[in-house]
């Protein structure tokens, strides 16, 4: 073990790792931030992927659920630089033809947009919206709370007993179902394709609340993105820790969680550091925990660790622009998102290819364009797009780049990168004329910038219903492991992934909880029988006055 030594290390610098720093910071205790990748920020980062000035959201850049997080907001990270910015419109979801529905921040314009599409649609959907927009507050406890999730007690004072059971029935369905009540026209894809954020097929329990979520968080707080980048959020929460005397590294791969007697010791880096901790906070994937602590965790945990199931793969095309990109649609290009499939038949049919193990010729893109709200992002008069989408296992992502000879070789990662394009040309005409550079990740590639999404991972983690509850393994204490000190705060654990924080701070208020009261002693009480004595006041004080505090 090496002379350092911090009351707590965190693995992980992502907005989960760094809130989860920040709350062991708050709670006095010295702690140490490690990070595999060469920058902090995780799957919320920014960096010019294509050409000098263009800064580019190298994985998420749309965060409702950040600027709505509760977490975020008690920790006014503004006053270390954050600033939301708020497209004109949060989303658009355009037709081939050019129409759209629209999502805004002003219900009656949705509306008109879903009326338009489908007649009666607009009302049904604002007479469903209204309630949870009325008591929002309800909605976002429930929804951004830690587990278990108690929070949801507060939906009984706002909706009475049969509306709380109405929403819970919300949180069941699939969003076809919810479709054939409330959206019957052609605006019901608006629905799929914030429904298809997550990655529950739209005909499985659990697709619904996926996209009303998000349309509500459209309709309460937008669809805003930090200034200058995803960055300038995960740039605040390291401005905070570093404040409160948190400490980070970069180009610190954690290998092994080290523990005695079942305990955590500390932490041991790729070349053979060891650091000593008696918390250690792990935002990994529950499988990667396994690996990093090997046989300590138990045969039961790791065989329900093991079960943890990941979502589709993901490719990320990250365009520079000479000029905003030429929606037909006249909303989307006032839109900070625009979902790009056309009708819900031709969401659909990307969808089953996908199933079918094919690449689709007219994929279902999620895009941003960020630029056009945020000119700090790029040159003066020039802007950025992104688009990603889900793919099948199996396909051979090869760079083929660097290869000498590649005459015989077609390189799958640019042929389908065309065809994003080309998808993209359908709904904005002229596109591909703008375009000065082009960046591809393939799904190995993201995975290989961040350890934390094997396959490019959107979700960290399926959101089968199963896994929406129980993340990472079933049980009533899910950020704690069987390993005394050791915790689990990533987006694979409850309420699961998004820019929020509300993970990483469960994790560390469970660490700070188990510091407090620490496991009395068992004592023998003969035959072997074993039981603990009860816990006093002097044992809390005493325990807590083993750790290190800073500035006790
Ligand atoms: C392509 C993509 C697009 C997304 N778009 C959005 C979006 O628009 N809006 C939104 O809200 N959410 C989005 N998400 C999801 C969101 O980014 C994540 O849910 C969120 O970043 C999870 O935070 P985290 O801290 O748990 O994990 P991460 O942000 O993934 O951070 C985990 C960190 O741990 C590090 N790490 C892993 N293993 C080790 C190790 N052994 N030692 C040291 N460090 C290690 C990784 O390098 C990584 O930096 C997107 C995700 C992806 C992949």
């Amino acid at each position: 073990m090496s002379a350092a030594r911090y009351d707590a290390i965190v693995i992980g610098a992502g907005p989960n790792g760094l809130t989860a720093a920040v709350t062991l910071a708050r709670g006095g205790r010295s702690v140490l931030c490690v990070e595999a990748a060469p920058t902090l920020g995780g799957a919320a980062s920014t960096a010019e992927l294509t050409l000098p000035g263009f800064k580019h959201d190298v994985f998420s850049a749309v965060h409702p659920a950040g600027i709505a997080s509760p977490v975020f907001a008690e920790l006014n990270l503004e006053r270390h630089g954050l600033r939301w910015i708020q497209p004109e419109l949060a989303m658009v979801h355009p037709l081939a033809d050019g129409r759209g529905a629209t999502l805004s921040r002003d219900l009656a314009y949705t509306a008109r947009s879903l009326d338009a599409l489908g007649d009666g649609d607009g009302r049904r959907w604002a007479q469903f919206a209204g309630p949870y927009l009325r008591h929002f507050e309800a909605v976002r406890a429930t929804m951004l709370s830690r587990f278990p999730p108690v929070a949801g007690a507060r939906l009984l004072p706002a909706f009475g007993l049969q509306g709380s059971l109405e929403f819970v029935r919300l949180l069941l369905m699939p969003a076809e179902a919810l479709a054939g009540e409330v959206l019957r026209g052609e605006g019901e894809v608006w629905l799929y394709g914030s429904a298809m954020h997550g990655d529950a097929p739209l005909t499985a329990a659990g697709s619904a609340i996926a996209g009303v979520w998000l349309n509500l968080l459209g309709h309460v707080v937008g669809w805003p993105s930090p200034e200058g980048g995803a960055g300038g959020l995960t740039g605040a929460l390291a401005s905070l820790l570093h404040e409160l005397g948190g400490e980070t590294r970069t180009n610190a791969p954690a290998t092994r969680v080290l523990s005695s007697r079942g305990r955590v010791t500390g932490v041991e880096l790729a070349g053979g550091e060891r650091i000593a901790a008696r918390t250690v906070i792990a935002t990994t994937p529950p499988q990667a925990l396994i690996g990093l602590a090997g046989d300590a965790l138990g045969d039961s945990y790791t065989r329900r660790a093991l079960r943890f199931r990941f979502g589709p793969q993901t490719i990320k095309l990250d365009w520079a622009l000479d000029a905003p990109v030429p929606w037909t649609n006249e909303d989307a290009r006032r839109a900070g998102t625009v979902h790009v499939v056309g009708s819900a038949e031709e969401l659909r049919s990307a969808l089953r290819d996908i199933a079918r193990g094919r690449l689709p010729e007219q994929p279902f893109l999620l895009s941003g364009q960020q630029t056009i709200a945020d000119p700090t992002r790029a040159p003066a008069g020039k802007h950025t797009m992104w688009a990603y989408t889900h793919t099948p296992p199996g396909v051979d992502w090869t760079d083929w780049s660097d290869w000498s000879d590649r005459s015989d070789r077609s390189d799958e990662r640019e042929r389908f990168a065309d065809t994003i394009e080309r998808q993209v040309e359908r709904f904005a005409p002229g596109f591909r004329e703008r375009i000065l550079a082009r960046h591809i990740m393939a799904p190995g590639d993201l995975a290989a910038r961040n350890a934390s999404i094997p396959g490019g991972d959107v979700g960290h983690g399926s959101y089968a219903m199963d896994q929406l509850i129980f993340r990472p393994v079933a049980s009533l204490s899910p950020y704690s492991t069987p390993v005394r000190g050791l915790f689990i705060g990533g987006a694979a654990t409850f309420p699961g992934g998004a820019v929020h924080g509300v993970n990483g701070r469960a994790a560390a208020r469970a660490a700070l909880r188990e510091a407090r009261i620490p496991r009395p002693p068992r004592l023998r009480l003969g035959r072997g029988a074993e039981r603990a004595p009860p816990a006093t006041g002097r044992a809390h004080r005493s325990a807590g006055s083993r750790l290190r505090c800073r500035g006790s």
